[in-house]
């Protein structure tokens, strides 16, 4: 996977990074004149800008630019050695060393394009130092350099050639694994979705009800505030079903649901309770506001004509509710659904077509 730009102080690093690869040899400049020759400086200089260099890396260089910066830092040491060095001696090393790290950190598949890069870059620093930074180069010395830097790279490269395989072979079954484990949270959420969904009507369960009103309750409770309960149950479904027959109530109660659904908020949460009950959560809801919406579902239903296949004439069906509200009516979520049911029964005995609370 991608290392992406993230570090908030990018710009920062950025700047720092930067002033240090042109501000130091723009220091030495300055101050000695050009040769500020001495291990302890180039030491200094290169843990300073190695250390920064990695911060850089780790925290702000999207891979895709890595290489490139690579370069620039191959360039910058090289400058900084021909600087500090009145000769070309140690030059090559600092090819050989640039090789190896360049190949450890970009993979052998860029091994060909380091070497060539290297070999390049010591060409030119030895055709431009004689020029520009006054550095003695020896000619056989510098064909041999590059006959050794190209066989160095080649020698390297078949000693690093199977770690690299096994590093290829180590991303390619984290990306495997990767995919598997996406695959695996998407049958997750989907199992979970099944299992908590009624398959007819595509709304709550009751098992997700359950879940759902101790969390509801738990929220009321913390945050001081009123929840309600709605418990609907068709009148006379059983003479529907036995009138025209069951697939016609399977489409009635298709029907009823959405027209719970337009009467209730986003936030509500409508559940198949089993059979022909449904319960309907509503946070932040009291009493008043409950039986309200309640009744607006009641006289919906009322009014609304079902098409049945059976016969060309619309068939009208009603409802009954129980309404209760925690903490007026409950204490408890089991006590919540207890009370509701208790005034539903009530609705049903007083006729019917109505809905109830206790007060
Ligand atoms: P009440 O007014 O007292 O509630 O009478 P009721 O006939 O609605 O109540 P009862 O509990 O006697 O019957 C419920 C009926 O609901 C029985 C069953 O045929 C019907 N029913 C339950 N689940 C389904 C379903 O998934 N599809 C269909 N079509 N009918 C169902
Ligand atoms: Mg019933
Ligand atoms: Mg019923």
């Amino acid at each position: 996977m991608e290392n992406l730009n993230n570090g908030g102080n990018e710009l920062f690093i950025c700047k720092v990074r930067w002033l240090t690869i042109l501000g130091f040899p723009l220091l030495l400049w300055l101050y000695s004149g050009r040769a500020f020759s001495g291990v302890i400086f180039i030491s200094v200089v290169f843990m300073v800008y190695n250390y920064l260099t990695s911060i850089y890396f780790k925290k702000s260089v999207p891979n895709r630019h890595s290489f490139l910066l690579s370069v620039i830092d191959s360039v910058y040491l090289i400058y900084i050695f021909t600087l500090t060095l009145n000769e070309t001696g140690g030059l090559p090393q600092v090819f050989y060393f640039l090789i190896l790290v360049m190949g450890i950190r970009h993979g052998m598949g860029k091994y060909p394009m380091i070497v060539l890069i290297n070999s390049l870059l010591y060409l030119l620093t030895s055709l431009l130092g004689p020029v520009y930074l006054k550095i003695t180069i020896d000619p056989r010395l510098l064909l041999v350099h590059l006959v050794f830097i190209g066989a160095f790279g080649i020698m390297s490269s078949f000693i690093f050639r199977r770690t690299y395989q096994q590093h290829l072979e180590k991303e390619e079954l984290i990306t495997e694994l990767q995919g598997a484990y996406q695959q695996l949270c998407i049958y997750n959420a989907q199992v979970e979705e099944l299992a908590n969904t009624d398959p007819l009507t595509g709304l709550y369960n009751y098992r997700f009800f359950t879940q759902r009103l101790d969390k509801e309750i738990e929220l009321s409770k913390r945050f001081n505030r009123p929840l309600s309960l709605i418990i609907i149950d068709i009148d006379h479904f059983k003479d529907f079903n036995d009138t025209f027959g069951h697939p016609s109530g399977d489409i009635a109660l298709k029907e009823v649901t959405l027209i719970f659904k337009n009467n209730v908020r986003d936030k509500d949460v409508l559940c198949r309770y089993g059979g022909e009950e449904f319960l309907i959560l509503l946070p932040s809801t009291g009493i008043e506001e409950a039986y309200r919406c309640a009744e607006r579902i009641r006289m919906s239903v009322e009014q609304h004509g079902f098409s049945v296949p059976e016969t060309s004439n619309p068939v009208n069906i009603t409802i009954s509710g129980g309404v209760a509200c925690y903490p007026i009516d409950a204490d408890s979520g089991e006590q919540l659904l207890r009370i509701a049911d208790e005034v539903l029964y009530t609705a049903k005995h007083k006729g019917r077509n109505k809905i109830h609370r206790r007060r």
